[in-house]
């Protein structure tokens, strides 16, 4: 679905990893960690092309990412859903028209989305909480919400920044299930995170493979975590 083809990454100086073999095979669960600042978020931006890597090449759903035009970008982007850091809500729409608001500017059947998206939203577990504005809501909630977005237009392939960065254990835990739920559903799911915690958590519902981000490289990390 996504692959790296010695792939690298510079934002001018030394490259935070390069010649990155590796490829997210449908319905694969990875976890991508190393500690903050390693270049986590880079990578998941390359994933969903919103960087184009400085060495190598990167292939989304098969296309070569430097080939596309910003029109073929757009509509190769509509497969993946991403679930940000921090967010990024429209701070005076309700929770429930942010969730919503990637149908809206799409012209996938909005019907037909739009009828997911009451059941979405009690999916995460927000329907009290529908009408209430962003700023309003726990971080919990805000990270149930950007899970919601990004999975609205049924994506093939999820990415999830530190989704639960922000949020107590019961919490990322609350999340780790939806996200392995999505994951049985067949999504492919790739979760950057420092909490080493919540990875070993997870190992007991999912076989997810864990790569590291170290010495600008990205390996396969061992059972010692
Ligand atoms: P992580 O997600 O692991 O915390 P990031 O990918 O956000 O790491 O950042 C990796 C490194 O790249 C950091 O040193 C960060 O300061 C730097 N960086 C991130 N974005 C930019 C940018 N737009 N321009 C220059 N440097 C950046």
């Amino acid at each position: 679905m996504i692959e790296f083809e010695s792939a690298g990454y510079s934002y001018g100086g030394q490259a935070l990893f390069s010649q990155v073999n590796l490829e997210l095979a449908p319905g694969s669960f990875h976890f991508l960690t190393g500690p903050s600042g390693v270049g986590k978020s880079t990578f998941l931006k390359l994933c969903y092309g919103e960087l184009h890597p400085t060495e190598g090449r990167t292939t989304l759903f098969g296309q070569d990412l430097s080939t596309l035009n910003r029109d073929e970008l757009a509509h190769t982007r509509q497969s993946i859903g991403v679930v940000h850091q921090d967010c990024q809500f429209l701070d005076h729409l309700p929770i429930e028209e942010n969730i919503g608001l990637p149908i809206a500017i799409s012209s996938k059947d909005a019907l037909g989305e739009k009828a997911n998206l009451q059941e979405l939203i009690a999916w995460v577990g927000l329907t009290e909480r529908a009408h209430a504005l962003p700023p309003q809501l726990s971080g919990g909630e805000r990270q149930r919400a950007a899970l919601a977005r990004a999975v609205i237009m049924s994506p093939d392939v999820i990415l999830a920044d530190e989704p639960t960065g922000n949020v107590d254990w019961e919490m990322s835990q609350k999340l780790l299930r939806l996200l392995v739920e999505l994951n049985r559903m067949g999504k492919t799911i790739m979760i950057a995170t420092h909490d080493l915690a919540l990875i070993r958590a997870a190992k007991t519902h999912v076989q997810a493979r864990v790569l590291r981000i170290a010495n600008g490289q990205i390996q396969s990390a061992g059972a010692d975590l």
